[in-house]
């Protein structure tokens, strides 16, 4: 019998953990690195402190469910180790380590416009000259190939330094890629948590990025495994949240901003950012219609205590940008091009104050 690394998924997502109701895999309590010698199976279990009550028992109940879904034969009693979500966290810098900020990019559902946020994020910093990549992380509608124009691009690898790099595609002064080159969005559903995380992880780390100044990471609506692979595979400078004014919208939106809040994951939330947040039509200027319910967003900054980044308008360019790949943001004159170099001023302005508090205190000596 040959032994596979999906076969022991297969099997540790039966058990559950107490504490979330999810199963391990689920959970992101299983460390992607699964060791296979003959029968001999190890790994290390992901928990959020040394002192989890179900500690032991969780242990116990993963050799059981390898001994009895796998083979009884599996040489795995005593193979698990226990690892805390604190070293289970790269240092950080160590991938990426010539990136300064790193900042995903979320949304409590979809269609409110994360990915055409962060396409005109990414355009309005590189015009501002820093250096600026954009991953397409949203395994379930991968857009920004379009929205960049480069459906058809096939990134090719290069040996670096004796590695073999995927190099990103470069366009409007972004480098760029996505999981919709490798998948085929038809069969996106398709694909267990862990593939999709584990071609992820390599256009993070086997990719040549280079230096940068900020890495937007476009990731999928909701909460899934991927944001759990970008967590425990990277240091986040930040996360900025896109919402709708609208109310449903909005519900959503607190819970992708507790998500990242939440202790066991521990991201600032950089700020949140209203888009659709009125509609003027073009032969009334002056005329602003509410159409989701006005300053939505901007309330729920105020209760959950996280910045307003910006207000972007409903307005037909951006849609028609987005669908021929040319972001409204190219274009600074215009008023949408300019909500967009507004909001990347004000990222650039929050991901400062964020580097101030963490950069150690310098103890001066007084003589
Ligand atoms: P998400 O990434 O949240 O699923 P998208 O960025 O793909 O959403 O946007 C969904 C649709 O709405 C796209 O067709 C996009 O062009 C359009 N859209 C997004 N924001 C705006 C806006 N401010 N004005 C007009 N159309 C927009």
């Amino acid at each position: 019998m040959t032994l596979y690394p999906k076969m022991i998924l297969d099997a540790l997502a039966t058990v559950r953990y107490p504490g979330t109701g999810k199963n391990l895999v689920e959970a992101g309590m299983v460390e992607d690195n699964i060791r296979i010698e003959g029968m001999k199976v190890s790994f290390s279990l992901i928990f959020e402190k040394p002192t989890d009550p179900f500690m032991k028992s969780i242990i116990k109940a993963a050799e059981t469910a390898i001994l009895t879904y796998v083979d009884k034969n599996v040489d795995i009693v005593g193979n698990i180790t226990v690892k805390t979500l604190q070293e289970a966290r790269p240092e950080p810098g160590k991938l990426l380590p010539q990136v300064k900020n790193i900042i995903g990019i979320s949304s409590g559902k979809g269609g409110v416009g994360k990915s055409t946020v962060s396409a005109n994020l990414a355009v309005a910093l590189a015009a501002m000259g820093y250096k600026v990549g954009l991953l397409d992380a949203d395994i379930f509608g991968p857009s920004v190939p379009k929205m960049f124009q480069v459906e058809d691009a096939c990134p090719y690898a290069e040996k670096i330094e004796g590695r073999d790099l995927i190099l990103p595609v470069e366009k409007y002064g972004v480098k760029l890629l996505s999981i919709g080159f490798f998948v085929d969005p038809d069969q996106a559903t398709l694909w267990r948590g862990g593939m999709a995380s584990n071609a992820l992880k390599q256009l993070i780390a086997d990719a040549a990025w280079g230096d940068l100044d900020y890495f937007l990471i476009d990731l999928p609506p909701g909460t899934s495994d991927i944001h759990l692979t970008i967590v425990q595979n990277l240091a986040l400078t930040g996360a900025i949240v896109v919402s709708t004014p609208q109310q449903v919208a909005l519900a959503d939106a607190r819970k992708g901003i507790n998500m990242f809040t939440n202790e066991k994951v521990n991201v600032p939330i950089l700020g949140l950012v209203e888009n659709m947040a009125w509609f003027t039509p073009a032969e009334l200027p002056g005329n602003r219609y509410y159409l989701f319910g006005k300053e939505g967003a901007r309330q729920l900054a105020e209760e959950m205590e996280v910045p307003l980044l910006g207000q972007i308008p409903i307005v037909q360019s951006i849609c028609e940008g987005g669908d021929n790949g040319t972001p409204v943001a190219l274009n600074s004159d215009t008023v949408t091009g300019q909500a967009f170099a507004e909001l990347a001023a004000k990222v650039v302005e929050q991901v400062d104050i964020r580097n101030r508090e963490q950069a150690p205190t310098k103890i001066v000596e007084i003589k």
